[in-house]
């Protein structure tokens, strides 16, 4: 049984059993309560153990992440947009599917948390306190979980400081588009990282293509000029603070690029390439793998593959919790 919503949502049902014929789908307990801060600001990072050799032994962690933001804010709106066919089932230009999406089409996260807002600097320190010391002082690395992360960096640095906070590395994920727009802020958390001898890894940018028309049916919200320009930002600010700034493969960051997709053309394939070979991003930004398109059974695509399945009297591979969408039956359509 799985349950959506706050973790702490749990609690009433360790009280008092679920009698499963009072949920509308037996398998999910939707919990309506809202995400309290309250709940978030504690973990006992040395209560973790791992079953080894039929013994719980402690697990010592070596990262970890902090809260910031619950959900991410390009899911807080649902919008109705046309995503195209997979190019192998496509007869005409016009064959699209209607679909309401929230956030990233393919994004189980934006379906299953939306946004639900930032917590406050205190939780955020609160947390941040509570994390393992490395055995030179410092905290050890994390993630700070907010796609948005930068501008509110040079506030949460100015109190670490002003706290007395001890640092390592802060890892950030962040869209490309609120990346490029936050460069002013970033330039000033990084003067105050090197002040306070902070690693700050930008670990991952999803960009997932370089081709328009790809990101159109990822519903990314951002063109692929947008992608450029965060590449040339990254290796801008590695030359301005070689020490405080990460961004590279080399340096740890596996920043997100999905090939292949249903939507593969001629035309999608050229323009990629063309980014690639013009901004040489094997040097630094590509993964050592492209991902295939994953869709889940939760995400905005997986309604997508549906109602294709439902056109076309056909049914995907079913992979796990994912839709196979390159292969009918035994056939493979790629
Ligand atoms: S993929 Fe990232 S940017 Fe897109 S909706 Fe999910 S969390 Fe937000």
């Amino acid at each position: 049984m799985a349950l959506h919503g706050p973790a702490e949502g749990i609690l009433p049902f360790l009280k008092q059993p679920i009698l499963r014929d009072t949920l509308s789908d037996p398998g999910l307990v939707n919990v309506s309560s809202p995400w309290k801060e309250s709940f978030l600001t504690k973990v006992h990072w040395d209560n973790l153990y791992r079953l080894e050799d039929g013994a719980l032994k402690p697990l010592s962690v070596t990262s970890a992440q902090v809260l910031q933001q619950i959900g991410c804010p390009h899911a807080s709106q649902s919008k109705v947009m046309e995503i195209d066919y997979p190019v192998a089932l496509k007869r005409r230009e016009e064959d699209k599917v209607t679909l309401t999406v929230k956030g990233c089409s393919f994004c189980d996260v934006a379906i299953d948390k939306g946004f639900h807002g930032v917590l406050s600097l205190d939780a955020v320190l609160q947390q941040i306190q509570r994390l393992p010391q490395q055995e030179d002082g410092r905290k050890i690395p994390f993630e700070l979980i907010n796609e948005n992360a930068a501008p509110a960096l040079p506030a949460l640095l100015s109190r670490v400081q002003a706290d007395g906070i001890r640092l390592s590395q802060i890892n950030l994920t962040l869209r490309a588009d609120w990346f490029v727009s936050a460069q002013k802020s970033l330039r000033e958390a990084l003067v105050l990282a090197g002040a306070l001898g902070i690693r700050i890894l930008l670990g991952s940018v999803g960009f997932e293509s370089f081709d328009d028309r790809i990101l159109a049916n990822l519903h990314k919200g951002l063109e692929a000029e947008t992608n450029l320009r965060a590449v040339t930002l990254m290796r801008e600010l590695k030359n301005e603070f070689p020490s405080q700034w990460a961004y590279a493969r080399q340096e740890g960051a596996v920043h997100g690029f999905i090939h292949p997709t249903p939507w593969d053309t001629v035309e999608t394939e050229s323009n990629n390439r063309r980014a690639m070979a013009l901004y040489g991003l094997e040097q630094d930004i590509l993964p050592e793998r492209s991902i295939p398109l994953i869709i889940h059974h939760a995400s905005a695509l997986g309604d997508w593959a549906r109602e294709i399945e439902r056109r076309e009297g056909i049914q995907f591979k079913r992979e796990g919790t994912t839709i196979g969408w390159w292969q009918v039956g035994e056939r493979f359509i790629v």
